[in-house]
């Protein structure tokens, strides 16, 4: 073959790319072919190789006559098989997904590599991997979130289905992907022979999609049946693409009726979802749905308590109650807060304290900045002490509610523009000279308790920055 045979180099292999790139045309070529990468020339065989199965198919399916055309003009006459291969980005060669389109007498067959069919590599492909932090371990429980972590757990022992499917339902960065990694990987650990799958709702989308533009859902469906437990994640992503809804919806129903079992995460909760099919909402809803309530201040604590241990810091638990109390919105907010928090302190060298804090998160407190009222003030004391906010108001005198309820006084003086006289009437209808009285013991305890001036410190910047 030696006669027939070309070195297939960089200059060739580039104008082979333009030739092609001319004949279907400049959006063709980037949308199909712009990934297609040269590999080998073996005696009569060329092998290419692409990202993913599916461009590998596509390329296959609709431009295999013409790359058969190019490699003769630009090898020799005598190709007769080119091969494509599966090679994602930097990574390697994946076994088995060898498409083979041999000529037998002009006449071109594709043939597939039989192992690409097997179920065994199937599952790694086609979910996503799991986040190795987002075990049950690392998942800090309370009153918002007890329900799901309760209900994953039990998919993730359980070889009887209780629940089909579990709906897993919260805001941003409440925690539903990290319990669908913790029961991906519970089941890896305890009952390995179970086979998960993980992937988000508009991976499973596309795959989905592909499979209609094939006409192929059955091979779709197929892909599941040695699937024990799939977990698709934010399937408020579904919403409005109609005609797949329908297809989606026969697959769901068949792989329940298969007995797999199937979480699933939006969002919001499956009536609520907008643009889905009422039939898909009652179905979505019909096993558990568990609520991933918003985070209080004893979650946001504990959590942090948590993430600080994990990465081996000593953070002062004043700075830990200041960040739980001003950053609400989600635990991955927070998280980051924590981590800029930490990095700032270890490159500048500074300690961790509540001023430092204020400073390198200004931006994140800012957004939670807003007019405080006297109510507000009151709340927070009353959290704060662990007493009631009705006992502003009350008459009561006892110690323990008239500090608190004069260190409120004094915050509402110093933080607000109210006038004493106002100020007594928000407190149960006191006279402003019962106000000026607390705002003076405040400030003696200020001066003569340092432990007293930092508590009130803490109260301060928890209210007013
Ligand atoms: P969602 O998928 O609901 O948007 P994630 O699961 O991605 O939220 O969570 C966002 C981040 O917050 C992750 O880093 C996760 O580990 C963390 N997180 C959320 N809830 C908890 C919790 N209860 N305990 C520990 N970490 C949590
Ligand atoms: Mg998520």
């Amino acid at each position: 073959m030696d006669n027939t045979s070309t070195i297939f180099d960089e200059s060739k292999w580039l104008s082979f790319k333009k030739n092609i790139k001319k004949n279907v045309g400049d959006s063709a070529f980037n949308n199909w072919l712009k990934h297609l990468n040269y590999v080998s020339v073996e005696e009569t065989t060329i092998t290419f190789s692409v990202p993913t199965k599916f461009l590998r198919d596509w390329i296959v399916n609709n431009y295999s006559d013409k790359i058969k055309s190019e490699a003769k003009n630009h090898i020799n006459n005598k190709v007769d098989t080119i091969k494509f291969v599966v090679k994602p980005s930097g990574g390697r060669i994946v076994p088995g997904t060898t498409r083979t389109i041999k000529s037998n007498d002009n006449h071109w067959k594709s043939t597939m590599d039989l192992r690409s069919n097997q179920s065994s590599i199937y599952p790694n492909e086609f979910g996503a991997p799991l986040d190795p932090r987002f075990t049950f371990e690392n998942f800090v429980v309370g009153k918002p979130n007890e329900l799901a972590f309760a209900a994953s757990q039990r998919v993730s022992e359980a070889n009887k289905i209780t629940f089909n499917p579990l709906f897993l339902c919260g805001g941003v960065g409440l925690g539903k992907t990290h319990l669908m990694h913790a029961i991906g990987w519970k089941i890896k650990q305890q009952q390995p022979e179970r086979k998960v799958i993980y992937l988000s709702a508009e991976k499973f989308m596309y795959q989905f999609v592909r499979a209609l533009r094939y006409k192929d859902t059955s091979a779709f469906k197929e892909q599941f049946r040695s699937i024990d437990v799939l977990m698709i994640d934010d399937v408020q992503f579904i919403s409005g693409k109609d005609n797949t809804q329908e297809e989606f919806f026969h697959t769901f129903n068949a792989l329940i009726e298969q007995n797999k079992q199937i979480v699933i995460s939006a969002d919001k909760t499956p009536t609520d979802l907008d643009g889905v099919q009422e039939r898909l909402k009652s179905r979505l809803g019909c096993g558990l749905v568990a609520d991933i309530h918003p985070t209080t201040y004893e979650l946001r604590l504990g959590i942090l308590i948590e993430k600080a241990q994990k990465r081996g810091v000593e953070i002062p638990p004043k700075v830990l109650e200041f960040l739980s109390h001003r950053i609400i919105s989600n635990v991955r907010e927070m998280e980051g807060a924590l981590n800029r928090l930490v990095a700032h302190a270890t490159l500048v060298g500074t300690s961790i304290t509540v001023e430092t804090a204020q400073l390198v998160l200004q931006d994140l407190l800012k957004s939670s900045n807003k007019k405080i009222t006297i109510e507000e003030i009151q709340k927070k004391v009353a959290e704060h002490f662990n007493i009631r906010i009705t006992d502003m108001h009350s008459p009561r005198r006892s110690r323990s509610v008239a500090r608190p309820r004069q260190i409120a006084m004094y915050l509402a003086k110093s933080i607000t523009s109210r006038s004493l006289p106002e100020i007594g009437r928000k407190f149960g209808g006191r006279d402003h000279t019962t106000v000026m009285h607390a705002v003076k013991k405040i400030e003696e305890l200020k001066l003569s308790d340092v432990n007293f001036n930092e508590d009130l410190e803490l109260l301060k910047r928890l209210i007013d920055s």
